[in-house]
């Protein structure tokens, strides 16, 4: 089992879109990709949404719209229809969303056009977690008062060294918002300051062993009792977990050496708010990478345009599917535990001789980096 990623999808099929309709946002965080692009800030057509939806509508299976990306959804002006259409076509509606701009009116009105879950986004500032959280409180009082509908509620926060105090009380804070998930990410730092903020970089877990295998004296594979995480018990552990690739917990066996997507393996892909499809949020933009061991440029790819392909054309284009075959079986190099190189410096080529784009070097490959 890849640490950090749910079980790969049994068959090639699209369950879920991540859906940019705006990348206008109330805030303004420092570690926001937003920051190193040079594009002016837009919403979504709504038109192109319509286009989206109904074409999504129509693959096999249950489908999750997610409204997110990078960008604040809230902002949207047509954020209560996009949610009622995208319910109405049978799709499982979500938004991630800061909740700063989350009033008791808007929040009502969109669990009653059908939200099924909203994941609130820690990482930002303890200010902004002060605004939300009460936001969150007040609306599920009056959801109860009225027809007690509530959605599922996650919430999502970053590890980073300034963001140390908000993880020390998430766990308070999903009580506080009826939230039944606590979703953690490491950082994706895209400048040298963003970098010294990150809370990993100098022991990345090597490769795992096989399965079978059981470790070398190297590489030991280390098996642990069931824990308590208290203080001195997760110390103690901690300091012979370091950079460990495979541990057994309890009667669970998990390795955090092993890459795999957790975009194609869960059947998503992602869309700008001009229509432009990616294989996953990464790919929608071009943008910097700049972790405590090296600096990179991630090139974007993009698949078409919904506006102009429909989006079962651009799911079966020969070209995309191959893509999704390589990144099913992760046919990459470990460049994370590998020294530099000159390939490593984009995601163009590897010294696997795979095409562009290549996936060895990827943050949410590796299980660092995950979204909601
Ligand atoms: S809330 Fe999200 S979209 Fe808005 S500035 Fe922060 S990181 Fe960027
Ligand atoms: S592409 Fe470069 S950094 Fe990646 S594994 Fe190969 S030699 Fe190492
Ligand atoms: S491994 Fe990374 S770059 Fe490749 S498809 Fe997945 S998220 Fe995108």
């Amino acid at each position: 089992m890849a640490f950090g990623h749910t079980a790969a999808a049994p068959q090639d099929l699209l369950r879920k879109l991540h859906v940019e309709i705006t990348t206008r946002c109330n805030l303004d965080c420092s570690m926001c990709q937003r920051h190193v692009w040079d594009e002016p800030n837009a919403d979504m057509a709504p038109e192109t949404f319509d286009t989206i939806v109904h074409a999504f509508a129509e693959f096999p299976g249950g489908k999750t719209l997610q409204l997110g990306g990078f960008g604040e959804p809230l902002s949207h002006p047509q954020i209560v229809d996009f949610v009622r259409a995208a319910a109405e076509a049978g799709l499982g509606a979500e938004i991630v969303t800061n909740g700063a701009l989350l009033s008791r009116e808007l929040g009502m009105a969109l669990i009653g056009a059908g939200l099924q879950k909203l994941v609130l986004s820690v990482g930002c500032s303890e200010e902004i977690v002060e605004q939300s959280v009460p936001n969150l409180r007040r609306l599920h009082r009056s959801a109860l008062g009225t027809d007690g509908r509530w959605p599922e509620v996650a919430l999502h926060a970053v590890l980073k060294r300034s963001n140390v105090p908000t993880l020390r009380k998430l766990r308070s804070l999903a009580m506080v918002v009826h939230a039944g998930t606590i979703s953690v990410s490491h950082l994706l730092p895209y400048s040298r300051e963003m970098a010294a903020e990150a809370l990993y970089g100098a022991r990345l877990p090597a490769a795992g062993t096989s399965p079978q295998a059981e470790g070398n004296p190297w590489r030991p594979h280390v098996m642990l009792p069931a824990l308590e995480w208290s203080g001195e018990e997760a110390r103690a552990v901690g300091a012979l977990l370091a950079g460990q690739p495979e541990i057994t917990l309890g009667r669970t066996r998990v390795d955090m050496g092993t890459s795999a997507c957790p975009f194609v393996m869960e059947g998503r892909a992602a869309i700008d708010w001009r229509g432009n499809l990616a294989p996953c949020l990464p790919l929608l933009r071009t943008h910097p990478v700049v972790t405590p061991r090296r600096s990179r440029t991630v090139k974007q790819w993009h698949v078409g345009n919904v506006c102009e392909s429909s989006l079962r054309e651009l799911w079966s284009r020969p070209e995309y599917v191959a893509f999704r075959e390589r990144v099913r079986e992760f046919a990459f190099p470990p460049c994370p535990n590998c020294g530099d190189c000159e390939l490593v410096v984009t995601n163009e080529a590897d010294c696997y001789g795979n095409p562009f784009p290549t996936c060895g070097d990827c943050l949410y490959g590796r299980g660092l980096v995950r979204c909601p």
